[in-house]
């Protein structure tokens, strides 16, 4: 469904149009009607020449009720762009076209009104040229301009059929899967209690969901739907929709929150945004000015913060970050608008491109531009690719809520990226079990990966410096080494080394290139103490000798290798005779089913503390089981 939204000069006839056209009248409240001047946002709605039904938003003209006009104007598809004949182009005519542009609402039709009044066609025409003159280099230079009259009902029939023509074009609001809508009037009805109204967008809305008003976190369910005035089980994007809610009271509600469903969308007080400043403003803009911002149907006081230049002068448009003085609930690609109260000015606007800014961002740094840039222009890939751009790794479900990007569209620009190796992602699970997008995966550059191997081989590489004699660095090691918060340590292990980076053993890493390498001394030490392991074998020398003899490194070198075997905390054996031990014993005990540490002594003539060293040594291994004072096969 689409909405229309009126937009003009007070007094210029848009609620008596609305009126003729719908036999509805906008002017709701008592006071519109005693004053006859639209105050507040009307509602209509009407069915096209084509059996179309359109909603109609009727707003206030005068400049005292801006603010509720900007609450009605976020949402529309087609502006009613209205005129009076007899007065021409007036200040609010302006100010509209100006909000109408900024918010770039895409279709328009310009009715003149009250062409009752003027009898001299020269001047009607005369009129229209003004008109078109407006116009040009706005949203609606394309937009037909059609007299009419609500007295006399002349050109109303052309309206409708112009409205219908703009509308084949008209692209439908999108379904997001993530429905927004921004409260515009709360009320209660007996019986049924809180009503909110306001225009869809982005996704459905269905009688019986749970949904969150933001800000505020309200959690509520959906009693009721009503779109101009019919029940509905279902209401779709681009509707208005009267939701009745459970679970929440009127007074916790307030114009410009939004109903959404729970959990995605967080309210924010720091924003980017890029914005025009109207050629028309009187001055320039100063860096911390304060302004009213406007979006949706909220409006929040904000100080803005001029990024890349001193200040913007009219006309120009910039990169600015807004201070909310409290927060709204917006999303990347929102437009908003911002005015002066006083003197009451509309200034700009444009559309938000961060809703989240992560800090206040330093002003005149060229590179903020730059990806302010990529952020707003930039594809879906782009868009993921500047969100971790300078390092940043993000588990892949926030990646995609920060992007905004419907998650279909995010979904499938992830794998593009991975496909082109442009993106990393690295699982804790295994992606065969589970698909690399299904739960929760690191999301990083293919930058920001060669950047971590770099880090992880230079502390290697220093690691093999330091510990020539050390087959690796132990894992645990490594990880405390890495980046705080690197959270799929081993699959980052594992990727690396199926690149061929990394070699990775159970306890250990290292570099593909590291050799342990003797030098010549180092080797004759080496040679000197196994030779006294094999003068000796049975009672060799011990461990706090070998240690003196050679050193710590030499000595972790040779269990490494496995040159030696440590028996125990003090008992060292060469391989060989390790071996050679363990299989004499067994083959004892297959005969003897029995061994004592004694026996064991003896078969070698080791001493008993040797003899015992190895025994429970086998023990450990599980090739023997101590039963009391003597050992069995296992
Ligand atoms: P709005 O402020 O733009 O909504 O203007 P209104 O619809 O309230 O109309 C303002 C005044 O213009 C009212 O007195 C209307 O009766 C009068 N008016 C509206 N449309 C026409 C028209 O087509 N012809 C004439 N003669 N008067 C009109
Ligand atoms: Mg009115």
């Amino acid at each position: 469904m689409f909405v229309i939204g009126t937009a003009g000069h007070v007094d210029h006839g848009k609620s008596t149009l609305i009126y003729a056209l719908t036999g509805i009248n906008p002017d709701r409240l008592r006071e519109e009607q005693e004053r006859q001047m639209t105050i507040d946002l009307g509602f209509a709605w009407l069915r096209l020449p084509s059996g179309r039904e359109v909603s109609i938003i009727d707003v206030p003209g005068h400049e005292d009720f801006i603010k509720n006009m900007l609450a009605g104007v976020g949402g529309i598809d087609v502006a009613l762009f209205v005129v009076a004949a007899d007065e021409a182009v007036m200040p609010q005519t302006r100010e509209h076209l100006a909000i109408l542009d900024l918010l770039q609402v895409p279709h328009g039709v310009v009715a003149l009104t009250k062409s009752d009044l003027v009898q001299d066609p020269e001047w009607l025409e005369l009129v229209q040229e003004e008109v078109r003159e407006e116009l040009r280099g706005t949203v609606l230079e394309t937009a037909r301009i059609v007299p009419v009259s609500a007295l006399t009902g002349s050109g109303l029939q052309d309206l409708l059929v112009e409205l219908d023509r703009v509308l084949d074009a008209a692209k439908p609001k999108p379904d997001l899967g993530r429905p927004r809508l921004s409260i515009d009037r709360i009320f209660s009805i007996a019986g049924f209690g809180t009503v909110v109204t306001g225009t869809l967008i982005d996704g459905q809305l269905a009688v019986g969901d749970e949904v969150q008003v933001l800000p505020g976190d309200l959690k509520a369910r959906i009693r009721g739907l009503q779109t101009h005035k019919v029940k509905e089980q279902a209401a779709f994007p681009g509707s208005r929709v009267a939701v009745n809610l459970s679970g929440v009271a009127t007074e916790e509600l307030y114009r410009g929150q939004v109903v959404t469903q729970p959990g995605w969308l967080e309210p924010t007080t720091l924003l980017s945004a890029r914005l025009r400043f109207l050629s028309n403003a009187p001055w320039p803009l100063k860096h911390n000015s304060e302004l009213e911002f406007y979006t949706g149907s909220a409006r929040v006081v904000a100080h803005v913060r001029i990024l890349d230049r001193g200040e913007l002068a009219p006309g120009e448009t910039g990169w600015v970050q807004f201070r909310l003085d409290e927060p709204i609930a917006v999303v990347r690609g929102d437009r908003y608008i911002v005015r002066l109260a006083s003197p009451s000015l509309t200034l700009g606007g444009g559309e938000v491109v961060q809703p989240q800014a992560p800090r206040r961002y330093p002003r005149f740094h060229p590179e903020v531009s730059v990806q302010l840039e990529a952020l707003s222009r930039g594809t879906p890939e782009e868009l993921l690719l500047q969100l971790l751009a300078g390092g940043v790794m993000l588990e892949t479900p926030e990646l995609v809520k920060r992007s905004a990007l419907p998650t279909e569209e995010a979904t499938r620009a992830l794998q593009t990226l991975v496909a082109n190796g442009q993106l990393i992602l690295l699982a804790e699970e295994t992606p065969r079990a589970r698909g690399p997008l299904h739960g929760s995966s690191l999301a990083l550059t293919r930058q920001t990966w060669q950047a971590l191997l770099t880090q992880i081989a230079d502390v290697l590489k220093a690691y093999h410096t330091r510990f020539p004699l050390r087959a690796g660095m132990p894992r645990e090691e490594l990880k405390s080494r890495l980046q705080a918060g690197l959270g799929s340590f081993n699959a980052t292990l594992d990727r690396a080394a199926d690149e061929g980076l990394l070699i990775v053993t159970p306890l250990v890493v290292r570099l593909p290139q590291h050799r342990v390498v003797l030098s010549p001394e180092q080797h004759r030490a080496v040679d000197r103490a196994l030779a006294a392991f094999r003068a000796n074998p049975y009672t060799p020398p011990s461990l706090a000798q070998v240690q003196e003899e050679l050193g710590p490194e030499l000595l972790q070198f040779l269990l490494e290798e496995g040159r030696l075997i440590k028996a125990s905390d003090s008992v060292l054996f060469d391989a060989d005779t390790y071996t050679e031990m363990e299989r004499r014993v067994v083959a004892y005990l297959e005969e003897h089913q029995r061994i004592t540490v004694a026996e064991v002594r003896d078969l070698f003539g080791a001493s008993r503390k040797y003899a015992l060293g190895f025994l429970e040594d086998l023990d450990r291994r599980r090739v023997t089981k101590r039963l009391e004072d003597v050992r069995v096969l296992r």
